[in-house]
């Protein structure tokens, strides 16, 4: 084959290769500023024939008015540099539709270094972008529906439910012991009645703050429970790992030494806890195990207060015979 026959062949292989990616080939001779080439694919994509492409004008005034002044400019600017670029934008179909495309820009420099042309694909990223914003609305629906907790600003009960239901079903999985401390305030409504909501409130908040310290690990979880309950799921933590964090709980509250005169078990405000352990069986649901964990919190009020109360649950028992779960 002679060079200028194979010439010939090679640039039909890439017009033929241009001609059918989905991504749509340009070039602008930038002296001009009008279009050298244009795949045929814009025809399919937004209507406009291939020749009526003519020049750069035809490409900024078939975009959507939001977006020309920002991506003319930014195309115009980085061009000039002589620097690639890329920019999104929605081009106008013939029949007055939008479609997000993508324009990824190449410049071209002549021998003496000067800007000759820009080449470009513009590729089709409406499923992209509608993806992206379905995933934007999702985003602010779930920062409306706030899964902290107004006052204290930690996670809420919202956000419990949801984590108990993930690390649930991840110890059902790997069956690997899962731990919950339920806790309250011991004597809050004399608090309250003696020193005032706003104190209470206060008050909350530094609990609050308290035990987030207590737990440690990453996967540990705190939320506030309701009013002055609080909640800790401490996944892949035995036992005595439990204890020894609930204690932390206890002694960090005291160490606040918020002062609490009405109390009747210390000068200062104190804390009760439930604690259970257990590995989840097959197809159980935490509701029982919650609600056991609350028996041993209320166990520990009985008890006499800033105290806690620990079981290990029996799972099989916690489905069958909800009230005398632990060993
Ligand atoms: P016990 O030791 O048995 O737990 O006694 P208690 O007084 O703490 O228990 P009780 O459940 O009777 O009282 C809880 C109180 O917590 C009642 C309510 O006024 C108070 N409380 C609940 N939520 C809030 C809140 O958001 N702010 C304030 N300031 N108080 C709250
Ligand atoms: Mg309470
Ligand atoms: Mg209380």
């Amino acid at each position: 084959m002679s060079d200028t026959n194979k010439a010939v062949t090679d640039s039909a292989v890439y017009k033929t290769l241009l001609e059918s990616t989905k991504a749509i080939p340009w070039k602008i001779d930038w002296k001009t500023m009008t279009f050298a080439y244009i795949g045929p694919q814009i025809e399919t994509l937004l209507g406009w024939t291939q020749d009526s492409w003519i020049s750069a004008n035809d490409w900024a005034e078939r975009m959507h008015a939001e977006d020309r002044d920002r991506v003319v400019n930014f195309c115009v600017s980085q061009s000039q540099s002589g620097i690639d670029h890329e920019a999104d934008y929605r081009a106008l179909t013939k029949d007055g539709r939008y479609v997000w495309i993508r324009d990824v820009v190449h410049v071209m420099r002549d021998a003496n270094g000067e800007v000759d042309s820009l080449i470009g694909f513009m590729f089709d990223i409406s499923e992209r972008k509608q993806t992206e914003e379905q995933l934007i609305r999702l985003q602010k629906e779930l920062e409306e529906y706030s899964y902290k907790d107004g006052l204290t600003g930690i996670n809420n009960r919202r956000m419990f439910d949801s984590i108990m239901d993930i690390e649930w079903a991840n110890a059902q999985r790997t069956q690997r012991p899962l731990s919950l401390i339920l806790l309250d305030i011991d004597f809050f409504k004399q608090y309250n009645d003696h020193y005032g909501h706003i104190r209470g409130d206060d008050c909350l908040k530094r609990v609050g703050q308290a035990l987030t310290q207590a737990a440690t690990r990453p996967r540990d979880f705190l939320a506030r429970f309701g009013g002055e309950e609080f909640v800790l799921v401490l996944p892949e933590t035995d036992e005595k790992s439990a204890k020894k964090i609930a204690e932390r709980c206890r002694r960090a509250i005291r160490k606040q030494q918020i002062v609490h005169e009405h109390s009747t078990v210390a000068q200062i405000l104190t804390i009760s806890l439930g604690v259970g352990t257990l590995i989840p069986a097959p197809h159980s649901a935490p509701l029982a195990f919650i609600d056991a964990v609350d028996r041993l919190l209320y166990k520990a009020k009985q008890g006499g207060r800033d105290r806690l109360e620990y079981a290990r649950c029996l799972p099989d028992q916690l489905i069958l015979r909800g009230d005398q779960a632990f060993l």
